[in-house]
């Protein structure tokens, strides 16, 4: 059965990784569009005051905790449940894809970090199918989509940032037949190797974020009124509905 909890109108998966990747599973097997959101407190509040945002996040098919925010968030409700993040679970879909040999699109990030990504993977698994992948500096999206439907893929990873990564996969989900399609933020330049992937600790104490703001202060500005906002906004959320 689907284990849903809902924060700040917006509803989060309670799933850990194996669950998650039973679900692609099913809906691969079923032939069926899955839209996967990678949720973290900066797309919870944009929901808050986009409408649009806020119908796409309440209409994909599962949003899985990729941020130690949702998951304090969710701790205030009494639910204990680890994150997936998103660079991970991307992970995961490649290796499904390689031992499945299933077709696998990668769209966004820049030139040489989808190069570089497609040549990593490759040699990390050489039969993998990867039937399409260029940089996420477009604007003729419809044409995009055209060439993408024309390869018919199983799972598409789409790193462009939020919100235009949903938006794209929403378009994106009209076109294609039992497609798995998620949005994978700046996981390509982790694949790359071009970012480096924050150290173990980091991940292990949720400090991820700490880790990258030091490597690029520019995401300070971003990250900092979000945070304390969003977790305020939780606390005030529950005291109200309990009053
Ligand atoms: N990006 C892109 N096209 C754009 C804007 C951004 O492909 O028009 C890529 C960018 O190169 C980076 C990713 O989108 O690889 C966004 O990364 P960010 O760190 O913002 O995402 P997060 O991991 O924080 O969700």
């Amino acid at each position: 059965m689907k284990k849903r909890a809902i924060v700040l109108n917006c509803p989060i998966d309670l799933y850990n990784a194996d669950e998650a990747i039973n679900e692609v599973r099913c809906a691969l097997n079923e032939k069926r569009n899955f839209h996967i959101i990678t949720i973290n407190p900066e797309m919870i509040m944009n929901a808050q005051k986009n409408k649009p945002f806020f119908d796409i996040v309440n209409n994909s098919d599962m949003n899985i905790i990729d941020s130690v925010g949702v998951k304090l968030a969710l701790k205030f409700q009494g639910i204990n449940q680890n994150q997936i993040r998103g660079v991970d679970f991307a992970r995961l879909l490649v290796k499904e894809a390689a031992q499945k040999n299933l077709k696998i699109v990668f769209l966004g990030a820049k030139e040489e970090v989808i190069k570089k990504t497609c040549e990593n993977f490759l040699r990390k698994y050489p039969s993998l199918n990867i039937v399409y992948a260029r940089n996420g500096y477009f604007n003729n999206d419809e044409e995009i989509i055209e060439e993408i439907k024309c390869k018919d893929p199983d799972i598409v990873l789409v790193g462009l940032g939020s919100p235009r990564q949903e938006e794209f996969i929403v378009k994106l989900k009209t076109k294609l037949q039992g497609a798995v399609m998620v949005g994978v933020g700046g996981s390509f330049d982790v694949f790359s190797g071009i970012v480096k992937e924050s150290p173990k600790i980091y991940q292990k104490l949720g400090l991820e974020w700490l880790y990258r703001t030091i490597l690029q202060p520019e995401r300070f500005n971003r990250i900092f009124p979000v945070l304390p906002l969003f977790l305020i906004k939780c606390i005030i959320d529950i005291i109200a509905k309990k009053g």
